[in-house]
């Protein structure tokens, strides 16, 4: 692409006032230099935005750097953990991008069961440093997403129902706030900030460093379930009521998907869409078994659940789902699965219109689930699934007919929610309202800590709570 003629015709990137960041070490990338284009790339390929200056920050000095030159000059600032966000909030038009992705390292403490990881990094890096010593943090089910991102927005994953969210094994962060400082928040220090940031997003600055204590897991059972996507309402009532009953060390997330047309798959279910459980027990393969026999006896398509190191099973959907592919996100809380909206899920879910396509029901129950509802700034504690629907395919062209399909299977379906959203799965225009809902009680709370840290709302490349929410 001529980088020309990409400047001239969006919006207003200007490579003659040069922004000066003093004393900062790493690399700065503006409109012009040649690793714009990929500086500027994010996860979702459908994101496609020009900012003024990528300030590639190598230590908490240089974010600070770069926080306060973005206020002196008086530009939109950006923050960029992993990039993965679903909405692309980690870049903006004309903005000074804090981009964190060369602080990666992690620091374990096997005795004290500490991990120490910088803001920058993604959760492959922290399953890496922290496998060895037969530990793990709750993360997500894909290890290229950023620790930033899903863990200031709660983090949902294969864990979640034995240890928590993300957030609920969240001890410390260092954040650097509006002004440049930078502080410490846990339990003691600046509880109102700790508080907020476990759930509230990148609202109230940003964090270079977090502080996790992590868990026994180091080879789990894991593995995908397949099922007629027609058998798809009895699979979910089973899986279900299996959930509600089972222990916490089991978890398993609900699906329709196409089965990937790899040699891992036999030939005859390759491209088929099917309803999945894609299971994950911390512990042996025997216990497992016995655990998931109500939906063995259901007679799947497959049964792949076996012996798989974490760091594996984290890493497995990586290939499957590479950065720069199109996506269109929608996303709500779900309480229930009633008869309609099963009804619901099977008109649509049925219907992908790509390969990569997919809805995805995440359980958010057994221990995250009992946290009460004001411990932390995430709020839905009492829904039972967080419910995604993603329409991707490779190809631009394809973008819009995915997008209307996960437009219309959200739109049937979001009467049979509890409102609000998992913020980490929005996409960037939902509005005040969506967020709003998204907190529910918290909301008030949350404004408070806003006008306390960041009055000026210079953090709102997010899904943002602004300072004057509330009057
Ligand atoms: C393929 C895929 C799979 C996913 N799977 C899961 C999952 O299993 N569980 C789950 O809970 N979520 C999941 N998500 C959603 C994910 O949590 C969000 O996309 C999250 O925003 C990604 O964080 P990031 O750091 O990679 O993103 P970015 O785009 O870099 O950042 C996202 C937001 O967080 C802010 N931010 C990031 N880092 C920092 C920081 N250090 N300090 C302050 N602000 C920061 C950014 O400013 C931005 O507003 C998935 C997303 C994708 C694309």
């Amino acid at each position: 692409m001529d980088m020309t003629t990409d400047l001239t015709t969006h919006t207003s990137p200007n490579a003659a006032s040069r922004v000066e960041i003093p004393g900062f070490r790493g690399e700065l990338i503006e409109p012009g230099d040649a690793g714009y284009d990929a500086a500027r790339a994010v996860y979702n390929g459908a994101i496609d935005r020009y900012p003024r200056l990528v300030a590639r920050c190598v230590d908490a000095a240089d974010v600070m750097a770069a926080v306060r030159a973005a206020r002196a000059a008086d530009l939109t600032i950006a923050v960029r953990g992993g990039g993965h966000n679903a909405g692309g909030l980690g870049v903006w038009d004309d903005a000074l991008v804090v981009d964190l992705t060369p602080m990666r390292s992690v620091h374990v403490d096997p005795a004290e069961r500490l991990v120490r990881v910088d803001g920058g990094a993604v959760w492959g890096d922290v399953d890496h440093a922290t496998h060895p010593f037969g530990l793990a943090v709750p993360s997500g089910f894909i290890s290229s997403t950023g620790v930033g991102g899903l863990t200031l927005g709660g983090g949902i994953g294969y864990l979640s129902r034995q240890f928590g969210l993300t957030i609920d094994s969240l001890l410390a962060v260092d954040v650097v706030l509006s002004d440049g400082t930078l502080v410490t928040a846990d339990a003691d220090r600046r509880p109102d900030l700790f508080w907020a940031v476990r759930g509230g997003g990148g609202n109230f600055g940003v964090v270079t460093s977090f502080t996790f204590g992590a868990h026994p897991v180091r080879t789990v059972a894991a593995g995908p379930m397949f099922f007629d996507a027609a058998r798809g309402a009895e699979v979910l009532r089973a899986w279900d009521e299996l959930l509600d009953s089972a222990s916490e060390s089991l978890n398993g997330w609900f699906g329709f998907l196409s089965v990937p047309a790899v040699d891992d798959f036999p030939a005859d279910l390759r491209g088929r869409t099917v309803a999945a459980i894609m299971w994950c027990h911390n512990g042996p393969l025997a216990e497992a078994r016995q655990l998931l026999a109500p939906l063995r006896d259901l007679d799947p398509l497959l049964d792949g659940v076996g012996e798989v190191p974490w760091p594996a099973l984290q890493s497995i959907f990586d290939p499957l789902f590479p950065a720069g592919l199109q996506w269109y996100w929608r996303t709500d809380f779900v309480d229930e699965l009633t008869d309609e909206a099963i009804a619901v899920h099977l008109e649509h879910g049925t219907e992908l219109p790509s390969p990569q396509s997919t809805m995805h029901l995440y359980p958010v129950s057994g221990a995250a689930g009992r946290v009460p509802a004001g411990a932390t700034a995430y709020a839905h504690r009492q829904a039972k699934y967080a419910q995604v629907i993603v329409g991707v395919d490779p190809d631009p062209a394809k973008l819009a007919s995915v997008a209307s399909w996960a437009r219309d299977y959200h739109d049937a379906l979001h009467p049979h929610s509890v409102g609000g959203g998992y913020v980490n799965m929005m996409m960037d225009d939902e509005g005040l309202d969506r967020v709003r809902a998204s907190y529910r009680d918290n909301f008030a709370r949350l404004v408070e800590v806003k006008r306390r840290y960041d009055p000026d709302n210079t953090f709102h490349i997010n899904q943002n709570i602004p300072p004057d929410a509330i009057s």
